[in-house]
């Protein structure tokens, strides 16, 4: 059987980037490991529990409308109707540029593929999904360097490297069933390299641990370069081969020498030189990252540091790879089909015209807007000036997800019209002007793309409540409300055909295959012989240390950064509403070392005060093994109420360092 090899229906899970597969039994609601790729016979907590959210009595129903402070209910026809009446008379007064869509990163591939398509075909490019808020510093450095802004290598290659290099990234929590992987690599002699701000459980896995200080990555980096080039450890064969820069790396690294570094960083020089040497000689190897290095102020260049190093041992094809680890379970997927504000379709840019007229054509019209539109983390601003007029949210909660959230939440009261499409009435629903009730994962066909770059085909299990629908069937009434051409699909397989179409990686492949095994794109492994830039060579770009937006000062002298729990997921709306999951951790703590909490006079469990410049939160203190001076919230409650909106060159916030203060609540 395609759907399942007999075994359950099979589905992609819902959570994050990793893209295990699930087999659930339609009758008895069990859920069961997928035997297969990529997750071989093992799920996380979230995976096992991805039915409880579904079955939830908090599922939106019906179409609703805001009257006054409260919703009623409303047809399907009438809120089209209404809704695409709205759009077409706020374009018709401020132009295309005065509305834009947030797509999504939990929907199908062929959901996003309709959502830019609609923004394109209305006239704007502001359309963008949640890779903004993560791994877009990632896209846009391996894009410089490399010509891809994407996962080099598969999973499966892990196991074969002599060391991994585990950098910002807690995969432990936010994506477990790698690390049986990691481990594989680990009981095959690897080495494992862990590298943070705090002491993870993905620590407790290395051989190596280099716990920093927050904001300091790129001077760590450049001492490990150093070790490297300094000691002729580096691959001169591949550098003078594959690559362009290398004068430039050198000189860039000189002064960054291990001593010099452990006063920045506070890691001991000695385990510089130590880690250096050991990921150097392994003979092959990986870098892993997540948000601890793109969400911050340096995040593009902290990925060039990370870069860098892989490019001067070598690693890549065979020998290594780079695996920027995706949050969510089609961000990858949903960037890749064009829901980026600068990108079309395959990450390839507005500017090429001859590709932007492809996808014109293909869409019956002469040409698409070329500018770039507004990143969705500078929507906030646009609104609050005036720019923007309407917004158009498909499953996605900025009021939580979004920093510097109270800036967010004030800018959803001042549109003309906020359409959201979702499944619970989130905290950014409530801003909505119109509702629109969507089916969950299992509820509906289509496909996924995960961090590798593997597209898996997700079945249905069973029908949506009430009157909800696919996220796909809402966008096709709404374009051809609209009056677009092009959207005449009658299943969810003919949007799959179109978007297959615009690849040269899928021009051969067929929907059969995709159901039955899944598809890597372009291919599993990249950069074995050649990099996909214009002279085929990979380019060194040099970094120096860039310091956080924020410094602690005598007002606000602690560095807040935000974390992920294993239970929990982005904002929470699905996993609180998942009875197992919700029992595991149900409210949100601050983690405080045991010498901060000292100096404050605060206990375990006791309640606190956190604050930054931009809001405050009531949180129970947790005393945990975090260096003195940090404090840390998990990011799935209301922890963006806090955090920074300073944007990096990519577009992301730097929701890893703000300066913030702490006090005990004496009594309550
Ligand atoms: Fe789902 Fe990720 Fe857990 Fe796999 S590791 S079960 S994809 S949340």
């Amino acid at each position: 059987m395609l759907n399942g090899i007999g075994m359950g229906v099979r589905v992609v899970c819902p959570y994050c980037g990793f893209g295990c597969n699930l087999l659930i039994d339609p009758k008895s609601r069990r859920v069961k490991p997928y035997p297969g790729e990529p997750n071989r016979g093992k799920l996380c907590p979230k995976g096992l529990y991805a039915l409880e959210h579904v079955f939830s009595k908090d599922r939106l129903k019906h179409p609703l409308k805001k009257e006054g402070e409260s919703f009623r209910r409303i047809s399907w026809e009438k809120a089209i109707s209404e809704i695409s009446t709205k759009l077409k008379e706020i374009i018709e007064d401020y132009g295309p540029g005065s509305i834009a869509f947030i797509a999504s990163s939990k929907v199908t591939n062929e959901e996003n593929y309709l959502i830019q398509k609609i923004a394109r075909l209305l006239g704007t490019n502001n359309v963008d999904n949640c890779a903004r808020l993560c791994h877009e510093s990632s896209v846009h450095a391996l894009k410089l360097t490399l010509g891809d802004g994407v996962q080099t290598n598969p999973y499966s290659d892990l196991e074969r490297f002599g060391a991994i290099m585990i950098w910002g990234y807690n995969p432990a929590e936010t994506h477990p069933v790698v690390m049986q992987y990691i481990l594989g690599a680990k009981r095959r002699g690897g080495k494992i390299i862990v590298i943070d701000i705090r002491e993870t459980l993905t620590m407790r896995f290395a051989d190596y641990r280099l716990v920093i200080k927050p904001g300091t990555d790129i001077t760590l980096a450049n001492a490990i370069m150093n070790v490297i080039i300094e000691g002729n450890l580096y691959n001169k064969e591949f550098v003078e081969s594959r690559t362009t820069g290398f004068s430039e790396i050198r000189m860039g690294v000189k002064k960054y020498t291990p001593e010099y570094a452990e006063k920045v960083t506070g890691v001991p020089a000695e385990l510089i030189r130590e880690v250096a040497e050991v990921f150097a000689k392994a003979g092959s190897g990986a870098i892993m990252w997540g948000m601890g290095i793109t969400q911050q102020i340096s995040g593009v260049e902290n990925v060039l540091a990370l870069v860098d190093i892989a490019l001067l041992l070598g690693y890549f094809g065979e020998k290594g790879g780079l695996y920027p680890m995706r949050g969510q379970n089609n961000v990858q997927g949903a960037a890749y089909m064009g829901t980026l504000s600068e990108f079309l379709p395959g990450y390839i840019p507005l500017s090429d015209s001859k590709f932007r007229r492809k996808v014109a054509k293909m869409w019956g019209v002469e040409d698409l807007p070329t500018e770039r539109g507004f990143y969705l983390t500078e929507y906030w601003d646009a609104i609050l000036k005036g720019d923007l007029k309407a917004l158009y949210i498909v499953g996605e909660n900025p009021a939580v997800s979004d920093a510097n959230a109270l800036k967010v939440r004030k800018a959803l009261t001042k549109l003309d019209l906020l359409v959201v499409q979702d499944l619970f009435l989130t905290k950014t629903a409530r801003f909505a002007h119109y509702i629109l009730p969507a089916a969950a994962f299992c509820e509906k066909e289509g496909s996924y793309m995960n961090s590798e770059r593997r597209i898996q085909w997700s079945f249905k299990v069973c029908d949506p409540p009430g009157e909800s629908k696919p996220d796909w069937e809402i966008l096709v009434m709404l374009a051809r409300a609209l009056g677009l051409k092009g959207f005449d699909y009658s299943k969810v397989e003919d949007i799959t055909r179109e978007y297959f179409k615009l690849f040269p990686a899928l021009r051969n492949r067929s929907i059969e295959e995709l159901k039955a095994r899944g598809i890597i794109i372009p291919a599993p492994r990249l950069y074995v012989d050649s990099f996909n830039t214009h002279d085929g060579k990979a380019r060194f770009v040099a970094v120096e240390q860039i310091m956080p937006w924020e410094e602690p000062n005598g007002e606000y002298p602690l560095i807040l950064t935000t974390v992920r729990l294993i239970n929990h997921y982005n904002t929470g709306e699905m996993t609180r509403r998942s009875p197992s999951l919700a029992k595991m951790s149900g409210e949100s703590v601050v983690f405080i070392s045991r010498e901060d909490a000292r100096e404050y006079g605060i206990e375990d469990g006791d309640y606190v005060i956190v604050e930054t410049r931009r809001g405050s939160l009531r949180l129970k203190a947790k005393i945990a093994k975090i260096q003195k001076g940090v404090i840390a919230i998990p990011f799935h409650f209301d922890a963006n109420l806090l955090t920074n909106d300073a944007l990096n060159k990519a577009g992301t916030p730097e929701f890893k360092f703000s300066a913030a203060r702490i006090r005990k609540i004496e009594k309550e």
